[in-house]
């Protein structure tokens, strides 16, 4: 039994995260206050930042190459659209965590004020435009008008995905009315071989989180995270009564490819294995492993 996903085959299926988000809760003035401080703010930034890096490009690009249709066609199809997605997604992340910070982990409203945050941000790439790109024939073609409705939907979308991605990612303890902190057994830089993701499953599964030491601790680990196969353990728990979190298991497999312009680029794929709620006395059991386990000396975080 093998699964294919992205032209990876892992050996053991995904499983969903235990953890799932709430929903329908009362957006307070002081969350509201909290989640758009930063994030209108940031928004508008990366609006008149995209603006900015497209004119920047466009003159680059004149600069140093003479400026054809196909050096336009590759701005438009291309440099220009990955620029708004760089600020969608930075608009996105930002609501995300302004939404960790005031603890307010409904997903639902966070999708909705993220799109309009996102809004904001291309409301303000349009300002920009409309202000200063002086030429007229701004918006005389469908096609200018198709183009702005896709950033338009470049913003919004990436913004509401970046923004709500984040929040799932995070459990949140509703006794205490707070968000988990995360510790890992192993992270980008080091981890277990995959020949040992079998028995971490076994001992993750059968609930013998003490059986983790017992694998030792001989990481493949690399000091600029470079590492191919191997597998990690998360572990979230409440940092406020520390009886409530998640055990995930994660397999990691990455390859570096040659691609048709013959540069060398890195893929990688990530599984959850197992994923499951743990009590007080679990989270300590995981704990003490994660700390008798210890990490390689060129470990990259710690966290
Ligand atoms: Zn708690």
């Amino acid at each position: 039994m093998s699964i294919e996903k992205n032209g990876f085959t892992f050996a053991f299926p995904e499983v969903e995260r235990a953890y799932k988000t709430s929903f329908h809760r009362k957006l307070s003035s002081n969350v509201l206050g909290t989640i758009l401080g930063t994030s209108l703010l940031v928004a508008i930034a990366s609006g008149i930042g995209v603006y900015l890096l497209h004119v920047g490009t466009q003159h680059l690009l004149n600069y140093f190459l003479k400026m054809g249709s196909l050096c336009y066609g590759l701005l438009g199809v291309i440099i220009y659209p990955l620029i708004v997605c760089f600020g969608g997604m930075l608009i996105g992340n930002t609501v995300g965590k302004a939404s960790v910070e005031a603890k307010f982990p409904d997903t639902e409203t966070i999708a909705k004020l993220a799109l309009l945050i996102g809004l904001a941000g291309y409301l303000a790439y349009l300002t920009m435009y409309m202000l200063f790109f002086n030429a007229p024939e701004r918006f005389d073609h469908w096609v200018d008008y198709a183009r702005q409705a896709f950033y338009l939907f470049l913003f919004v979308g990436l913004a509401a995905a970046g923004a709500t991605k984040k929040v799932e990612e995070t459990p949140f303890c509703e006794n205490c009315n707070e968000f988990m902190t995360l510790d890992r057994i192993g992270d980008s830089s080091y981890g277990w071989d995959i020949t040992r993701e079998s028995a971490i499953l076994e001992i993750l599964d059968s609930r013998a989180f003490e059986n983790l030491c017992e694998l030792g601790n001989d990481w493949v680990h690399h000091k600029k995270g470079a590492i191919n196969n191997y597998c990690i353990v998360e572990i979230w728990h409440c940092p406020n009564c520390n009886k409530n979190g998640y055990v995930n298991g994660l397999t990691i497999q990455a390859r570096e490819e040659v691609n048709s312009n013959g540069q060398t680029t890195r893929k990688s794929e990530s599984q959850r294995i197992h994923s499951s709620h743990v009590d007080g006395e679990e989270i300590q059991i995981l704990m003490r492993a994660k700390q008798a386990l210890g990490t390689p000396p060129d470990a990259i975080t710690q966290a």
